[in-house]
């Protein structure tokens, strides 16, 4: 064999080799490339699976919390709200797209929108809803800006504080009244007391009767703030009723007994009615003092020379129903659900004349609803006033 045909075989067994060398590797790079675009599409797959679950959890997390948010864009128009503020802003059908004002009806959030539009910065405002109830809203709106820093829309958060708002507004008034209430004999107090300082002391008639006025207002500050201690007690729940079985006619007579000089003054007829063997659970000091702030207010705002009468039974569910009558003037129908408030009274001046407080029938209402029991009044005026509350089984 000479070196040529050596030389020939050499360079084709080569060329064999490389050629089935660069189809090994073809193979190779198609079956890594199909490799890795299915290596590819798995993480495209999982990261749109991670993003739908990180969407669906959002959104979860958006409707379920308990502010109303709402996120709007540049012109205002509605980009998404959640499920509290639909139901929160009566919002109704599909609003995404709305302007808020066409969306909710309302100009008070709209007036929001335009305001964090116009300062674009953090808000935090109250916004009243007019209406028969009002409506109160605390607001928080934070402006959005895009990466150029341009104002881009707001997001709206809102928190319902119409009951924080009657709380506080109930609050108010009644510092205002306890204020009123207590400024009026104090001031009638101090005036007496100076008259009498001026020389009054020295008439010995004009001195007894100035000093029994004296007595009478004091006296009055002392029932208001003894009557202001046991409702703040009820309203913190420091009162724990002692419930024993408890026979009502004996607690109905003690307190009439109690009462019977007053009544006296008045000529006043106390009768008990109540049937014997009653018994029913009771506080017996809450039942006294209940007893005693009704059948006071029939002697005080009852006839003259009328008759007080309290009476009552088992009704067939079990409960026991006490009621105590007069035949004074009665109560206006419209006062009738009022009386029950605090500081309410039908006729303000007769009530302070006859050391009222406002506070004896607010005072009934809490220990009987605490003992489990209802309160109520039927009046016919120019016939009388009944006042019932009952006990439960
Ligand atoms: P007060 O200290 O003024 O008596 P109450 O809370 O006991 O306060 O009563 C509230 C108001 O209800 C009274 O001021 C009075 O106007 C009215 N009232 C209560 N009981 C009677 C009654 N038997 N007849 C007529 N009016 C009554």
């Amino acid at each position: 064999m000479n070196l040529g045909w050596i030389i020939a075989g050499f360079f084709a067994a080569l060329a064999v080799w490389l050629w089935r060398g660069r189809r090994r590797l073809q193979r190779f790079i198609a079956e890594e490339h199909s490799k890795l675009q299915s290596d590819v599409s798995k993480a495209r797959q999982e990261t749109e699976d991670d993003r739908s679950e990180l969407v669906r959890r959002q959104d979860a997390i958006f409707n379920s919390m308990i502010e109303a948010v709402i996120v709007v864009d540049l012109d205002g128009h509605i980009v998404s709200l959640n499920r509290a503020a639909r139901s929160m802003l009566n919002a109704q059908g599909d609003v995404l797209g709305q302007s808020v004002i066409e969306a909710f009806r309302r100009h008070e959030i709209s007036d929001v929108v335009q305001q964090v539009a116009r300062q674009k910065q953090v808000l935090d405002v109250e916004v009243c809803l007019a209406g028969i109830e009002p409506r109160y809203l605390r607001v928080n709106a934070v402006a959005l800006s895009g990466g150029d820093g341009i104002y881009d829309g707001a997001v709206l958060v809102f928190h319902e504080v119409t009951r924080l708002k009657q709380l506080e507004n109930t609050r108010q008034e009644f510092v205002a009244n306890v204020s009123h209430e207590l400024r009026t004999p104090l001031s009638l107090i101090k005036g007496y007391v100076e008259t009498l300082l001026d020389g009054a002391k020295d008439n010995p008639e004009v001195q007894t009767k100035f000093l029994h006025v004296i007595e009478k207002h004091a006296d009055r500050l002392a029932y208001l703030i003894e009557d202001l201690l046991l409702l703040s007690k009820l309203d913190s729940g420091q009162v724990v009723l002692n419930l024993q079985t408890t026979e009502l006619r004996p607690e109905i007579q003690h307190v009439l007994d109690d009462l019977q000089s007053k009544a006296a003054e008045r000529r006043v007829k106390l009768l008990n009615e109540f049937p014997a063997d009653v018994e029913a659970p009771a506080d017996a000091d809450r039942l006294q003092q209940v007893l005693f702030n009704l059948i006071d207010n029939a002697i005080k705002y009852g006839r003259t020379e009328g008759a007080v009468v309290v009476g009552g039974s088992r009704r067939p569910d079990g409960k026991v129903e006490v009621w105590v009558r007069d035949d004074g003037p009665g109560i206006p129908p419209d006062a009738q659900e009022r009386v029950f408030e605090r500081f309410y009274r039908v006729d303000k001046a007769r009530s302070r004349e006859q050391g009222g407080t406002g506070l004896g029938l607010s005072i009934v209402k809490h220990i009987i609803q605490a003992h489990g029991g209802e309160v109520r009044v039927d009046s016919e005026l120019g016939k009388g006033t009944t006042f019932f509350f009952t006990l439960p089984a």
